[in-house]
C-alpha cells in the first residue's frame, strides 16, 4: 500500500506552507490510491500547546483534507498516537543500531567554533548508559548525542518535483543531533523511525528540508533501514507577492 503523511509540528499555528504541503500529499495519494497518515510531531512537549493541536484538526476538517490513519482528535492523540508514548521505541531502535561509533557526546555550546568531542566515538557499550543518563535528566543538559558526518558524505535521489538531487550532507548540515540535551530524541531520528514504523512510501516536504531528507537517508543506511523504495517530492515554499516565505503567516480560525 502506498502511504504518505501530513506531519505538522504543534509549536505554532499552521501556515499556508503547511496547507500547500498537505494538499500535495493528499493529491499524490489520491492519484496512487494510497493512504495518508496524520502524524503530529509533538515530541517537543513543552512547545506542543493544546490550542495548536486543536487547530490542526480544525484546519484539516475545514480544508477537507482527509487522512486514513492517525488520531481524530486531541484526546486520541494523547491516548494513542503521541510521539511521547513512543519514547521507548526511539530508544530501542538506537540501541539496536549501536551507532557504529559514529555517535558521540557533544558538550559544546553554540559559541564553540570547533567541536573536539566528535573525535571520541561512543562504543556500543557506552551508548546505553549515556542514553539512560540523558533520559533521566541526569545529564542536566550537559551533553547532546550527535552523529558525526565525515567529509564528502553526499546523498543522491530522484525527486518527483525537482528531478535528480544531490545534497552534500557534510557542507549543508555537518554533524547533527540525534538525542537532544533536554533528554528528547531529535527530529531527524524520530522522523526516520516514524516513517519506518508507519510504512511510509512517499514523503512530501518543502524545499527548505532537503538537508533533512539527506540526513534521514544517511541515517537509514547506517541504521539498516531500507529507504530505497521511498519516493520524495520537495515542493517550492509558498511565498507572498514579494517573494517572502509565508511561514510566519497565521491562518485565522472561526472566521
Ligand atoms: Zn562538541
Amino acid at each position: 500500500m502506498m502511504r504518505s503523511r501530513y506531519a505538522p509540528t504543534p509549536s505554532g499555528f499552521l501556515h499556508a506552507g503547511n496547507l500547500e504541503n498537505f494538499r500535495r500529499v493528499r493529491r499524490w495519494m489520491d492519484a496512487l490510491r494510497g493512504e495518508v497518515v496524520l502524524r503530529i510531531d509533538d515530541m517537543d512537549g513543552p512547545r506542543a500547546r493544546p490550542d495548536y493541536v486543536a487547530a490542526i484538526f480544525e484546519v484539516l476538517h475545514r480544508e477537507g483534507l482527509a487522512w486514513e490513519i492517525g488520531p481524530n482528535s486531541a484526546s486520541e492523540l494523547e491516548a494513542q498516537w503521541s510521539q511521547r508514548l513512543r519514547l521507548d521505541r526511539y530508544r530501542e531502535a538506537l540501541l539496536n543500531w549501536g551507532g557504529s561509533q559514529l555517535l558521540f557526546l557533544c558538550s559544546c555550546s553554540r559559541k564553540d567554533k570547533v567541536c573536539a568531542c566528535r573525535e571520541n566515538g561512543l562504543s556500543q557499550r557506552a551508548l546505553e548508559p549515556a542514553l539512560n543518563q540523558l533520559l533521566a535528566g541526569a545529564a542536566q543538559r550537559q551533553f547532546a548525542l550527535k552523529l558525526r558526518v565525515d567529509e564528502g558524505i553526499q546523498r543522491v535521489w530522484y525527486d518527483e518535483e525537482m528531478g535528480a538531487i544531490k545534497v552534500d550532507l557534510t557542507k549543508q548540515l555537518g554533524d547533527f543531533v540525534i538525542w537532544r540535551k533536554d533528554g528528547i530524541p531529535a527530529y531527524q531520528w524520530v522522523s526516520l523511525i516514524d516513517d519506518v514504523d508507519y510504512g511510509i512510501t512517499h514523503i512530501v516536504r518543502g524545499q527548505d528540508l532537503l538537508s533533512s531528507t539527506a540526513a534521514q537517508l544517511w541515517l537509514s543506511e547506517l541504521a539498516g533501514y531500507s529507504f530505497d523504495q521511498v519516493q520524495f517530492l520537495h515542493h517550492p515554499l509558498v511565498t507572498d507577492e514579494n517573494g517572502q516565505k509565508l511561514s510566519k503567516s497565521v491562518l485565522s480560525f472561526g472566521t
